[in-house]
């Protein structure tokens, strides 16, 4: 099969289910996933200068600096130089936007449109058991009697992170945050937007575009 190496990248709010395709695209594609927050944590674990600097920041609540993180994402994209690659988490403002863009040419940015209330609704229905960290669903994972840790028998807890007000707050925050960004790649004409409820409905969707991406030579020599 001719295929082209393919550089993309993916955004989606939290809860859009961007792990799972992210997980797709890599197994369908042959792609080399490269997380800004994998790479932030191995730092900040090994103490490098940039993990120690970077901690402050994330401690915070604050964006890591721009400069700091593209170095050290660009970094990781040079070992990747003869493999597709998926960013995600970067860029994660303008400045990285153009960074990324005059460093190489970029295939195609990933945005998952999966709608707040949707978001919301997912989030909502999950419990947690406080000393277990177990995790169950009232839809997709119930437990055996409603509120009770099947384990051990211990009432269930709704975690702050969970509430639908948080949720909102954080789906709010993070659109904010990633218009500009969003916008920035749109004008580029880089931008392709998924909209759906599931995994499984964007999932094909995502497929399908990429593959167009991937192996133009095959699909316009069998037009
Ligand atoms: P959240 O921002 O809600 O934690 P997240 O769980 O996706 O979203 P990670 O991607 O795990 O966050 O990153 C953790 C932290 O690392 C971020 O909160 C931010 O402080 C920092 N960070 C990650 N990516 C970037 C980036 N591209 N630019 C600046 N800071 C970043
Ligand atoms: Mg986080």
């Amino acid at each position: 099969m001719i295929s082209k190496l393919l550089r993309t990248i993916i955004m989606g709010p939290p809860g859009s289910g961007k792990g799972t395709i992210s997980q797709r695209i890599m197994k369908d594609f042959d792609m080399k996933h490269l997380s800004s927050g994998d790479v932030l944590r191995k730092q900040i674990f090994e103490r490098t200068a940039a993990g120690i600097e970077a901690e402050k920041y994330i401690a915070q609540g604050q964006l890591v600096p721009d400069l700091t993180m593209v170095n050290l994402i660009f970094n990781e994209l040079e070992k990747l130089e003869n493999h597709s690659w998926l960013l995600d988490g970067f860029p994660r403002t303008v400045a990285q936007a153009k960074e990324v863009l005059d460093r190489g040419p970029i295939d195609a940015v990933i945005n998952l449109n999966v709608p707040f209330e949707v978001i919301i609704d997912r989030i909502k229905g999950r419990w947690t058991h406080p000393a277990s960290g177990r995790i169950y669903h009232t839809v997709f994972n119930p437990p055996s009697k409603e509120g009770i840790d099947d384990v051990t028998g211990e009432p269930l807890i709704q975690r702050d992170d969970d509430r639908p007000e948080t949720v909102r707050k954080r789906l709010e925050g993070y659109q904010l945050s990633t218009q500009p960004v969003l916008h920035f790649f749109n004008d580029k004409k880089l931008l392709k937007e998924f909209t759906g409820k599931y995994s499984n409905e964007l999932w094909p969707l995502v497929h399908d575009y990429l593959a167009t991406k991937t192996a133009p030579v095959q699909y316009t020599r069998y037009k």
